[in-house]
């Protein structure tokens, strides 16, 4: 393993460009939700109730912005070390968050799967992003804490059509990919300037959940640019086809505390 980390390390150090794909498998996985006593009490309150689900973005936000979990934080800490003084891009399927504020450059990644930045009209009426409303997050909280019944909560709604208002996340309604195209178009361009230039790419649980956003593609610049050199980081998806097999290397392990070793390192 040590050996290993050395390599990914040297790598890196001598790649004139480091791509990074961060997967499913590196999602928060709100273990500080699913541990907070009152969080459980209120899962049991709210039940199947329909009406109520929307409350629970917004708890899980509350949870992003309260909780920096150390398995996650040393891994975002590695990357930013990794990453320092490298021509490099992010793109990550995780919609927690946790890569803004880590100290990677945000003109330098892209999250099309979304996040908890800003909310979305369920139905995306107007192709239009808006801010949370903080009144409806800090009833939420109030709720949370005691201090309010949950038949006083009233859900967020676009102002526009009277639809749900709902974090800018893949699975709603209609998905407002307004929230990272334009990020996505500048890693596009990138991409480009990688062609036939000592590539480090490093693959960190990536499934197949969304195969076409980073696993093929990584797979065909692998293939394509014979200065690249991929790591694939998996618990039980780590493998590499037999084409790309002298450019690239499968590591058997969990992608979250595997960067945070290689950060140690
Ligand atoms: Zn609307």
């Amino acid at each position: 393993m040590d050996s290993k980390l050395q390599e990914i390390r040297e790598k890196i150090q001598s790649a004139e460009l480091v791509l990074v794909g961060l997967g499913e498998g590196f999602q928060y996985g709100w273990g500080a939700l699913a541990q907070d006593e009152r969080y459980r009490e209120i899962e049991r309150e709210i039940g199947d109730e329909e009406r109520y689900v929307w409350i629970v973005p917004f708890l899980q936000k509350m949870i992003l912005r309260r909780v920096r979990e150390d398995r996650w934080d040393r891994a975002y800490h590695a990357l930013k070390a990794l990453l320092a003084d490298k021509n490099y891009f992010v793109v990550s399927l995780c919609i927690d968050d946790y890569l803004y504020g880590a100290g990677i450059d945000e003109d330098r990644l892209v999250t099309p799967c979304g996040g908890f930045r800003r909310m979305q009209c369920d139905q995306n009426c107007a192709g239009e992003l808006y801010e949370m409303p903080e009144d409806t997050y800090e009833a939420v909280l109030q709720y949370y804490r005691g201090e309010l019944p949950l038949t006083d909560l009233k859900e967020p709604i676009c102002a526009k059509c009277g639809g749900k208002l709902r974090f800018n996340q893949l699975g709603v309604g209609r998905y407002a990919q307004e929230g990272y195209l334009d990020q996505w178009n500048v890693y596009t361009k990138w991409l480009q300037s990688t062609v036939n230039r000592r590539l480090c790419v490093l693959e960190l649980g990536a499934g197949m959940n969304y195969p076409g956003i980073i696993r093929f593609p990584f797979e065909k610049m692998a293939y394509y640019n014979q200065k690249a050199f991929l790591y694939r980081v998996h618990p039980r998806l780590y493998q590499v086809g037999e084409e790309i097999v002298d450019r690239s290397s499968g590591i058997a392990e969990n992608p979250v505390d595997f960067l945070g070793l290689l950060g140690n390192f």
